[in-house]
């Protein structure tokens, strides 16, 4: 399976998806979307009204705001992929509580295993969590950490920071050093050796 096609079958399971009480409430389900080869893979936390309606991830105003954040940056959404630690839209924008994460993970999994974004963007805590556990955000926002072969970075939610004046320096200072990280990643990506032999490949001799 290609990478589009398995991100269009990720969809097509997310929309009759009933794995977690959310299901009940959803108008629409958000698997996210984007380019399947894309270099950024954006994390946020869950669908909000404007998205559960139009079941697009950030479309209302924190999408706005992400838009003008890639713009400052030289980019476009179409560019990226934005997507959401939960699926579906938690009622009143209430935070997702962890069995409803843990419940929509294999889809995030699946998801960053088909794109094999180069950087992946946290937005807010509970995408946060996936990569560096318990720390505050505030302790942890705009560093860049490796994981699984990538880099990853922590950045306040742009909903919470668009209302906050020190929160939105800090997420329009953090996505100023994306560029550097993204070639950051390219080079390390270039000189990585090949990698070893899968599981499948290894249990034939
Ligand atoms: N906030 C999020 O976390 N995700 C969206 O898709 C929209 C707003
Ligand atoms: Fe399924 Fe995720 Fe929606 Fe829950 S939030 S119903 S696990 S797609």
């Amino acid at each position: 399976m290609t990478a589009e096609e398995e991100l269009a079958q990720i969809a097509k399971e997310v929309s009759g998806c009933t794995l977690c009480g959310l299901h009940h409430s959803r108008k629409n389900a958000v698997p996210g979307e984007g380019p399947a080869d894309s270099s950024l893979l954006f994390i946020g936390e869950g669908p909000g009204f404007h998205e559960n309606e139009q079941g697009r991830p950030f479309v209302g105003a924190a999408g706005k705001f992400l838009e003008d954040l890639l713009a400052s940056i030289d980019m476009r959404r179409e560019q990226v992929f934005i997507c959401n630690v939960v699926k579906c839209r938690p009622p009143g924008n209430r935070d997702p509580l962890p069995e409803e994460i843990e419940a929509c993970r294999p889809y995030l999994d699946r998801q960053i295993a088909a794109i094999q974004p180069k950087v992946i963007i946290t937005l807010g805590r509970y995408s946060m969590a996936r990569y560096f556990g318990a720390s505050k955000i505030s302790a942890v926002h705009g560093q860049a950490r490796h994981v699984d072969g990538r880099l990853v970075v922590a950045m306040f939610h742009p909903a919470a920071a668009l209302h906050q004046p020190a929160l939105k320096q800090s997420i329009e200072d953090d996505f100023r050093k994306l560029p550097a990280l993204i070639e950051q990643a390219r080079k390390q990506a270039a000189s990585a050796p090949t990698s070893p032999p899968d599981a499948k490949q290894l249990s034939l001799f």
